[in-house]
């Protein structure tokens, strides 16, 4: 009698479709651009993933976490992926596929030849700090969204710009809903798509610290911006900021979360935190900041070193409350890049302006760094930061390392 053929067999790398809120991380992270995305999913190739892992830590939400079973030659094509609104179920092997595989590893999802990369190092650490608290993620998924009510909107940009940003106010009622200041939550639109489909969930930072927006209460704030013009300047309507800028006082919304396990803040008395920021990106900011002023009082905290980045100051969400800060509660720097009478400035040409106090902060093994805010402020702010530790002969190399290992340098841009 004839012996049954061999089959490989390999662990499918997939992401839950339910469950990811297309925030794009996976695509940034991957170091072999084995993940790619339409309209409806994020999906992996598996002619390409090499189940490096490289995605799996900074996933959010957990999404990224899925495997399957399968014979090579009857994997998941990309095609299939991006038409799923579900996770396919395990499906029993042939017989001749013979055990299954233990571990994600190169052996059983063999690179072609042509994918192998060297992978580039993320930005930031994709671990927390060592004292910070224990997240919870996920509590609210797509299938099981927590209904939330708007108990405050309004502007907290100047009316008479164009950057229309919102401060919102959800109140959970009786309902937990456990967060960390550097966590996000995700909304869910109502209505379709194009194709037809629910509107994905869009994700927001919270702007309030874990005790609530009110000290006490259970409700979370966000920082929104109205999107009328997409990143290239041509005019367009976002689904979800529009929706969020619209809300009504008493106006209800399908939210789910909390996200995000990395991006927290130390919990350690007197650690420093240097926050650098434009726009929204003063969410997270915000929430660290108030969690540090609500315990002003304990004398425990260590220092604040805020730069702040926007095109007037009229286009700077919170700025009157943040100017009323006390100076020797945190020190502010505000750049503007289009502020009438004044030569541009960028949060990277404060950072380099700074630099002593940046490095007196930076030697000290209490401090982190979180930078949020556009995507294109990454690479300047590395720059920056290169720039001021290596004029004092430091390694940025080696520092940065350190950085990313001991969960202080942060990243979250969009
Ligand atoms: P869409 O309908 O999705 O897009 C409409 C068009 O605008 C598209 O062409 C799209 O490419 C473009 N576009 C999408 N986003 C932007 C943008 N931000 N600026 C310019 N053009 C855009 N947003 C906030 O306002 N506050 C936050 O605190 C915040 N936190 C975030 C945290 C994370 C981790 C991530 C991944 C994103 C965050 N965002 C935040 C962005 C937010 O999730 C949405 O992408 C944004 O509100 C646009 O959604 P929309 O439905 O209005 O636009």
């Amino acid at each position: 009698m004839n012996a049954a053929l061999p089959v490989e067999v390999l662990k499918q790398h997939l992401i839950d479709p339910e469950i990811c809120i297309r925030c794009n991380t996976c695509e940034e992270t991957c170091p072999i651009d084995a993940i790619t995305h339409d309209s409806n999913n994020y999906v992996v190739d598996p002619d390409i993933c090499n189940g490096c892992m490289a995605c799996v830590p900074p996933c959010p939400t957990g999404s990224i976490d899925n495997w399957r079973l399968v014979v090579r030659t009857e994997a998941y094509s990309l095609q299939d992926q991006l038409g799923w609104d579900e996770l396919p179920r395990e499906q029993p092997l042939p017989e001749a596929a013979g055990a299954a595989p233990a571990e994600a590893d190169a052996t059983l999802a063999p690179a072609p030849a042509a994918a192998v990369a060297i992978p580039s190092a993320a930005p930031g650490a994709s671990v927390p700090p060592w004292s910070a608290a224990h997240p919870y993620v996920n509590l609210y998924t797509h299938k099981t969204p927590v209904t939330a009510t708007v108990v405050g909107n309004y502007r907290v940009t100047g009316a008479d710009t164009d950057s229309d940003i919102h401060h919102i106010v959800l109140d959970f009622g009786e309902l937990p809903f456990p967060v960390l200041e550097g966590q996000s939550i995700g909304i869910l639109p109502p209505g379709a798509d194009a194709q037809g489909r629910p509107h994905h969930a869009r994700q927001y930072s919270l702007a309030s610290p874990r005790d609530g927006e009110r000290a006490g209460y259970n409700n979370l704030s966000l920082t929104v911006k109205r999107v009328t013009e997409d990143h290239q300047g041509q005019s367009a309507h976002g689904v979800c900021s529009n929706y969020l800028c619209d809300l009504a006082k008493n106006d209800t919304v399908q939210v789910i979360g909390p996200f995000g396990h990395t991006f927290l803040m130390p919990n350690h008395p007197r650690a420093n935190l240097i926050m650098i920021c434009t726009g929204t990106g003063s969410a997270p900011m915000r929430a660290m900041t108030e969690r540090y002023r609500r315990r002003i009082e304990t004398g425990e905290n260590g220092r604040l070193l805020l730069f702040f980045g926007a095109r007037t100051e009229r286009e700077l969400p919170y700025f009157g409350p943040l100017m009323k800060l006390p100076r020797d509660f945190i020190d502010i720097n505000l750049a503007l890049s289009r502020e009438a009478g004044q030569p541009k400035r960028y949060v990277q040409d404060l950072i380099r302006e700074r630099a002593a106090a940046v490095r007196e902060l930076l030697a000290d093994r209490n401090t982190c760094i979180y930078v949020c805010g556009l995507k294109g402020m990454e690479v300047g702010v590395l720059d920056a930061l290169r720039e001021v530790t290596m004029q004092a002969g430091q390694d940025w190399t080696i520092l940065h390392d350190v950085l990313r290992r001991e969960g202080r340098l942060h990243f979250e841009t969009y």
